[in-house]
């Protein structure tokens, strides 16, 4: 049986993960950062660990607790979007969002790496066209766009040493989603994005590698 780790699992796009995985037969291991999540996680079938992905000593006991696990594919999936408007953030702001969406993954992504190199797995992150700089045409979420850059940047280092290690490392735009960032306004489902990012990610090979794509697949310029 396959197994998939969703980081990030609480509610939205990484609730909706451990929901289809499961559906679908996998093991799966999920986190959420508070407990009552992690005992709803544990009712759907999942091995589930808390984790706050700020805290440097929160994830070191989760790379304790994974130290004996090999993982198929991997999704980074906890995320915060941070003050709306294109003015400068407060310094807190920058502090919560940068810690949330990039550090976190600086910290997760040498734990989780190891874990996909013996079944030459597929590492994921949860990235957004808004990190794009190529195809930029707003400065709507200034601080969300640098941030989403700037893990576009880990991942790309991902790709590299982990690549060498025959893993498969993208980043993803899940499309506009309904949930409590995307708001009901939204342009997709969760339903909807979480199908196409497994499909999508389920394809992909080691040519793949160090991309960046949206959720049907389509390249989106870095
Ligand atoms: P939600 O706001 O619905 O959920 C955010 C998730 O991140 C929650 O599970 C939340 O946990 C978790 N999280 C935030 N901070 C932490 C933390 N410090 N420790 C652990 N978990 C944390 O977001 P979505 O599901 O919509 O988004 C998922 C990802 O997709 C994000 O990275 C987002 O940037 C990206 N994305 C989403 C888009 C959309 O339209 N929805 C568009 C483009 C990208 P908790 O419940 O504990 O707060």
């Amino acid at each position: 049986m396959p197994t998939a780790l969703i980081l990030g699992a609480s509610r939205g796009i990484g609730h909706e993960m451990v929901r289809q995985y499961r559906i679908d037969g996998w093991r799966v291991i999920a986190t959420a950062r508070k407990q009552e999540d992690c005992d709803e996680l544990a009712q759907l079938g999942a091995v589930a660990h808390q984790l706050d992905v700020t805290g440097a000593e929160s994830i070191a006991a989760l790379a304790w607790r994974l130290d004996d696990e090999q993982v198929d594919l991997a999704w980074l999936v906890a995320g915060v979007y941070g003050p709306s408007g294109s003015s400068f953030p407060t310094g807190p702001e920058f502090d919560t969002v940068m810690h949330t969406n990039v550090l976190a993954a600086m910290r997760l992504i040498p734990v989780v790496g190891p874990l996909l190199a013996d079944t030459r797995g597929k590492l994921a992150v949860l990235s957004s066209k808004m990190g794009s700089i190529g195809a930029r045409h707003s400065t709507e979420g200034t601080l969300y766009r640098a941030s989403k850059a700037a893990l576009n940047s880990v991942l790309a280092d991902a790709a590299i040493t982990y690549g060498a290690q025959g893993v498969t490392c993208v980043a993803f735009h899940p499309g506009w989603v309904q949930t409590d960032m995307g708001g009901a306004g939204a342009a997709l489902t969760v339903e909807q994005s979480v199908g196409d990012l497994r499909a999508t990610l389920a394809k992909l090979d080691a040519s793949s590698n160090g991309s960046f794509l949206n959720h049907d697949g389509e390249p989106i310029p870095w």
